[in-house]
């Protein structure tokens, strides 16, 4: 059973203002922890962190997801969510967006501006 909650129980690597970052995955812990890109394990540290240790999930073409988003001029404007994750979900806001869909954001945000 543990064992199979360790296994359950992965970080999700996410883009939050232009960082890699993951939030803890064990229940009631709203900490989020910055990653190295590729960073394999996930460790719930520093003040109010739980100390969990978790594998992290990390998206198959992250370099191409991290690329589209440099690509953004303002870094608070570089976001990606996995597909599914709760609080995208809950904000009503894109997540599990492909790299030609990041993209396709950031062009239309290029049209409204030369309007
Ligand atoms: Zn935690």
């Amino acid at each position: 059973m543990a064992q199979l909650l360790a296994a359950a129980a992965r970080a999700r690597a996410r883009v939050n203002h232009g960082r890699w970052i993951a939030d803890c995955p064990r229940p009631y812990c709203a900490n989020a922890v910055k990653l190295d890109p590729r960073q394999p394990v996930f460790h719930c540290a520093g003040e109010g962190g739980c100390q969990m240790i978790a594998e992290v999930e990390w998206p198959g073409d992250a370099d191409g997801i991290w690329q589209a988003l440099l690509e953004r001029p303002v870094p608070t404007t570089r976001n990606w969510y996995p597909p599914g994750h709760d609080e995208a979900v809950r904000l009503g806001i894109p997540h599990g967006q492909s790299v030609a869909d990041l993209r396709a954001e950031h062009r239309e945000h290029d049209d409204q501006l030369a309007v």
